[in-house]
């Protein structure tokens, strides 16, 4: 069993957390937190281990009754892999405790992609990350595209990637964020971030993005046009994306006209906390006029991402290449 550290247990942390302990090949060793709250009370309730991230605030847990079984640093002495989903900028300043004992490390798409060796998306790059000390899966957004641009590379060739990112403006429990009554170019240059994160995958893809944030929290919207090498036919587009293993193709049947509702399909389905692991991309929206091709699809930023953090685990400890890792990790959390 891979022995797996949680440093950070915050909104990625936790749902991190929770699949790894589903993987038949994957125990968790403990979670990370800086101080308690009601995730840290939920972890204690789940059953893992709590460390201490930071020495001089770990009094505050023992003042709050909640109990500790150590300080970070155990938790990555005793780690095959850390799985850092600390916030934005944190993770690098983690890496020097991850080299002090050599464990290797995850880091999520808030970082820099120089925190790591390799910028991560199973679906489209896993090999690189194969024995690697220190991989980045990308961020929601990037993961999103690269999951929709692999296939078509792969199948159509792919001259020009045009997509317009329709941000939620923070996560449910994002309390302090915004817009309120707003819409925002964000950020109002062009491209966006979101363009050069992709070119971290595919790094020689012509792609060009522009962001907005919206009062919104529930997910992201993408407005996508690729222009492709060949001229497909609509429905074999659709086809391939179907298969595509993380990706839902959303049947005009179902009659789901935008997040809400597809949030509450996940929590109809029972799905831990009403979590959408796949891109949710529209099956009518699927256009094909001679070699553009246009979709919406919907990214459920709270989770996209933590099928490939599990995945990135399997990498970084060669125990299993990319077709296993994913079926395993599918199979483990019901996607
Ligand atoms: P979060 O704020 O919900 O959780 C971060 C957790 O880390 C919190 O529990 C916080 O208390 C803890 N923490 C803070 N400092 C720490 C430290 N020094 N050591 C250990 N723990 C510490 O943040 P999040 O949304 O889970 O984001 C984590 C990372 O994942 C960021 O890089 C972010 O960009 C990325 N990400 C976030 C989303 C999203 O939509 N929330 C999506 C994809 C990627």
């Amino acid at each position: 069993m891979l022995r797996v550290g949680i440093n950070g247990y915050g909104t990625i942390g936790k749902r991190v957390a929770d699949a790894v302990r589903a993987q038949p090949d994957m125990d968790v060793v403990g979670v990370a937190k800086t101080r308690p709250n009601y995730e840290a009370e939920q972890a204690v309730e789940r059953g893992y281990d709590l460390y201490a991230a930071v020495e001089d605030r770990a009094h505050q847990f023992a003042e709050a009754g909640v109990e500790t079984a150590g300080l970070v640093d155990e938790l990555v002495a005793t780690s095959d892999v850390v799985v850092d989903a600390t916030p934005s900028g944190v993770g690098a300043q983690n890496r020097s405790l991850y080299e002090e004992y050599d464990t290797p490390a995850v880091y999520q798409g808030g970082e820099d992609a120089d925190v790591a060796d390799v910028s991560f998306n199973a679906r489209s790059n896993y090999a690189d990350a194969e024995g690697a000390d220190h991989v980045r899966v990308v961020s929601c957004n990037t993961t999103g595209l690269s999951r929709l641009i692999a296939p078509l590379r792969e199948t159509y060739g792919v001259e020009k990637v045009r997509t317009t990112l329709v941000r939620r403006g923070g996560d449910p429990s994002q309390t302090g964020r915004g817009p309120i009554n707003d819409i925002l170019p964000n950020p109002i240059t062009i491209p966006s971030h979101h363009g050069p994160d992709v070119q971290t995958i595919f790094p020689d893809l012509d792609i060009d993005t522009l962001g907005m944030k919206v009062p919104a929290t529930l997910m992201h919207m993408h407005s996508v046009n690729v222009t492709l090498e060949a001229e497909p036919d609509a429905d074999e587009v659709r086809d391939l994306l179907a298969e595509q293993s993380r990706i839902t193709v959303v049947d005009e049947s179902l009659g789901i006209e935008g997040t809400g509702q597809l949030k509450e399909w996940a929590l109809d389905r029972g799905r831990p906390r009403g979590d959408l692991w796949e891109n949710c991309l529209w099956g009518e929206s699927v256009t094909a006029e001679g070699r553009d091709f246009y979709c919406f699809q919907a990214i459920h930023q709270e989770s996209d991402v933590v099928p490939e953090n599990v995945d990135a685990v399997r990498a970084i400890t060669e125990s299993a290449d990319a077709a296993e890792s994913v079926a395993t990790t599918n199979d483990a959390l019901g996607i």
